[in-house]
């Protein structure tokens, strides 16, 4: 689960990282309102959307030289003026896509003067299972940019959880920026307490771009992104409040309903399948015959009428699938119990597209027997090959 950059920095200062005083608004009245309680005489007017690149944005409904996402004001009518220009306009950045993403909220910072921009992120590393500090003195820009042109200016190292944060980790992360004096100590105290964070929230990422060294010598947070592994949610009720569906996958959202494993893919073919690696080798054989799965979908062990119907709906809604997929193991589930609930939801969301199914496991002739007897013009399949096969030329002769 992402949130947005107000809530971010919200957090981060509740854990006593040091960020710019700033206030969310829904609307351009509220954005000068929100410039009102700030000291000025610079003030930042930033869209918030769950994607970067704000800054070097596009807005759909402006001229090209228009600025982006994140806007310089002086005064409260230029704080009005880029409130007007940027709610309810789509913003389309490096990382949203060319659909780009309506911005409904803004958030209203107080300006700082920019002395120098670093790159801080905590991530988990995977490869030594720890938490990881990415640290690199070029912030601002890209990352992506950096690490594959100049990868000697990215510094990396875990921290050993038997130890939690050390104050030779606060002194490498100084290092890593070249920072001495009073901006090294700050430097280490917001090391520290950007862990604090990580371990507190169960945070997956906490990427801050940048990290800025003001003219007046502080260092500051001004951007940052969160994301929270969503298997630690059921510990941290109080973060769930800080999501946003509207910024989420309208389809992803409604399998999370029900407890389906639903990513939206590219191509033409519909998937359910039961399982991850079941799911994975129904999406590599369907490329193998020389087509593309429209969607990742794990309905899970148990799948019942219920939940099948609702992953059905949530395919066939997704108007580029041309095909539907089914390919499901009875194994604690029987094939006839799950044959049955095909048949309630084809009807129930009335089929339009070819669908073939394959069934192995407990009870699988009987599960057969109930397709072929349902009237429903249900292609069965006898094994994966044969299933990816049948489905490819289905929609092929559509
Ligand atoms: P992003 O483009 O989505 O990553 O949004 P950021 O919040 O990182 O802002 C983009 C750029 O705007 C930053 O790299 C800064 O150069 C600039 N910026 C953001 N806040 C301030 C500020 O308070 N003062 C000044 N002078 N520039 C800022
Ligand atoms: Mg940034």
């Amino acid at each position: 689960m992402n949130i947005h950059e107000y809530q971010a920095k919200e957090l981060l200062a509740k854990f006593g990282v040091p960020v710019p005083a700033g206030y969310a608004a829904l609307s351009v009245d509220e954005a000068v309102a929100a410039a009102g309680k700030l000291p000025g005489p610079l003030y930042v007017v930033k869209a918030q959307i769950h994607a970067g690149g704000r800054g070097k944005g596009k807005f759909k409904e402006l001229p090209a030289e228009a600025k982006g996402g994140v806007r310089l004001a002086r005064t409260a009518d230029e704080v009005r003026a880029a409130a007007s220009e940027m709610l309810g306009n789509t913003l389309v950045t490096v990382q949203t896509g060319e659909q780009g993403k309506q911005v409904n909220r803004l958030y209203v910072t107080d300006g700082v003067d920019i002395a120098k921009e670093f790159y801080l992120a905590l991530l988990v590393d995977r490869a030594t299972g720890r938490v990881a500090f990415v640290v690199s003195t070029e912030g601002g820009m890209d990352i992506e940019t950096v690490a594959h042109d100049t990868p000697e200016k990215i510094h990396t190292f875990s921290v050993d959880p038997a130890t939690g944060f050390m104050p030779h980790h606060g002194r490498a992360v100084a290092k890593a920026l070249g920072l001495t004096g009073d901006l090294a100590k700050q430097a280490q105290s917001l090391a520290g307490k950007v862990y604090d964070t990580f371990l507190g929230t169960d945070a997956a990422q906490i990427e801050i771009n940048p990290l800025a060294v003001t003219d007046d010598g502080k260092l500051m947070v001004l951007d940052a992104k969160v994301g929270f592994d969503s298997n630690a949610a059921f510990r941290h009720k109080d973060l769930l409040a800080l999501r946003d569906e509207t910024e989420e996958d309208p389809m992803e959202l409604e399998a999370s309903k029900y407890d389906l494993a639903y990513i939206k893919l590219d191509g033409d073919i519909g998937c359910m399948v039961n399982g991850a690696g079941l799911a994975m080798a129904t999406m590599d054989i369907i490329k193998l015959n020389g087509m593309f799965p429209a969607n990742f979908l794990d309905v899970g062990g148990g799948a019942s009428t219920e939940k099948v119907t609702a992953a059905f709906k949530i395919i066939l809604s997704d108007p580029a699938v041309k095909g539907i997929l089914v390919n499901i193991f009875g194994g604690i589930m029987r094939c006839d119990i799950i044959a049955e609930g095909i048949i309630a939801a084809a009807k129930e969301v009335n089929l339009s597209v070819p669908l073939v199914v394959r069934l192995e496991g407990t009870n699988v002739e009987k599960g057969k027997e109930i397709l072929a007897g349902s009237g429903l013009p249900i292609v069965a399949a006898n094994d994966l090959g044969d299933a990816a096969k049948k489905i490819v030329a289905e929609v092929k002769a559509a």
